[in-house]
């Protein structure tokens, strides 16, 4: 079993998501209630390389649970990519007396921890911090109910639009590899189509279904498609495409950007962060490393950082069937 271990770093890596400001309370509180140190390490693993470092104590994180983004902010650090960068950051940490740290964050963060912890036997625990919920080991990722309830309300909000003028909307959403905000928000928000990574449903089937759509007597229609989605055309050239072959159609687009990684978390992304903070640190001082805390059927896991940073998420099947049938 590892050393004893007196104090442990947390950071946040990777791109932000909601709900990594409640899982740093929570590692720091969890520490605090153990009777162990706390370091906050700033800007990712650049942080770490340079000693960017402060402790911290329960008060220290004081409201923030309700916050977007990252107090510690967050960091793309390309020196943590090179051997030489990770021997700086090891003797910071050293340095620093810090025995073993929390990260939280997506694939890339949980890749450098992993390579970290060969390369100098260092303890390291995941949280999986990402809007994208790709990650394997966690039905749920922090952020992720967030997102596409922030989703959810801004279309909720151009159907307003769309319906008053009777036109159609297409509604680029986050996710260049998967569809899980897309078929999720879109399910959740009546989408009369969904356009996702993982199946190409064609541009045939997307003229008939709005044909249908028009035919029944809806007098709006909104699609949602994923920026990664296998069209071959982004929301722009859709746009073009369906009013140059629906001419009936009054076709408006919009991007709904970074505003879905922002905002205060949902209390569902608040509960999962304050558990998972929890398990991270008991695991750590169970002597347990290289591990991602994640949750399967509400319940807290633990899978090796090496099987989560192997491949995405599979996208639900019966959730596009459900899809396909609300759509009728
Ligand atoms: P997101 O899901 O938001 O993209 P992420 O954690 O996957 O989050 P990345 O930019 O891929 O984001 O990775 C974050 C940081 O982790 C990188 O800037 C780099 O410092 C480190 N990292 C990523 N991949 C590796 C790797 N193969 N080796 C060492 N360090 C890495």
């Amino acid at each position: 079993m590892a050393s004893k271990i007196t104090k442990i770093g947390v950071l946040t890596s990777g791109g932000d998501s909601p709900g990594m400001n409640a899982a740093i309370r929570s590692v720091v509180r969890t520490c605090a209630y153990l009777k162990i140190e706390c370091v906050g390490v700033y800007r990712g693993y650049q942080g770490m390389i340079e000693g960017d470092f402060k402790a911290l104590d329960a008060r220290s994180v004081n409201n923030i649970i309700n916050k977007g983004g990252t107090i510690l902010k967050s960091a793309r650090c390309d020196d943590f990519r090179t051997k030489e960068g990770r021997e700086k950051a090891h003797t910071q940490l050293i340095k620093e007396g810090i025995d073993a740290f929390v990260v939280i964050g997506g694939n890339g963060s949980f890749k450098g921890a992993l390579l970290f912890n060969e390369e100098y036997d260092f303890p390291v625990i995941g949280i999986p911090g990402t809007i994208d919920n790709d990650i394997l080991g966690s039905s749920y990722t922090l952020g992720f109910d967030t997102a596409i309830n922030t989703v959810v309300d801004a279309i909720d909000k151009i159907r307003d639009t769309a319906s008053s003028h009777n036109r159609l909307f297409f509604v680029e959403v986050m996710g260049r590899d998967v569809g899980h905000i897309a078929l999720n928000a879109g399910v959740g928000a009546g989408a009369e189509e969904i356009l996702i990574p993982e199946q190409n449903l064609g541009l045939e089937r997307l003229l008939d279904s709005l044909k249908r759509s028009k035919a029944s007597g809806k007098s709006s229609s909104i699609v949602i498609v994923a920026e990664g989605d296998k069209t071959g055309k982004n929301v722009f050239e859709l746009k073009e495409y369906v009013e140059e072959h629906l001419p009936i159609y009054d076709v408006r687009v919009s991007v709904l950007g970074h505003m879905q990684r922002g905002g205060s978390p949902t209390c569902f992304d608040r509960v999962l962060a304050s558990r998972m903070g929890v398990k991270a640190v008991e695991s750590i001082l169970e002597g347990k490393s290289n591990l991602m805390v994640g949750i399967k059927d509400t319940k807290m896991v633990l899978t090796p950082l090496a099987e989560a940073i192997k491949a995405h998420t599979d996208i639900d099947e019966e959730l596009i069937r459900v899809s396909d049938i609300m759509t009728t």
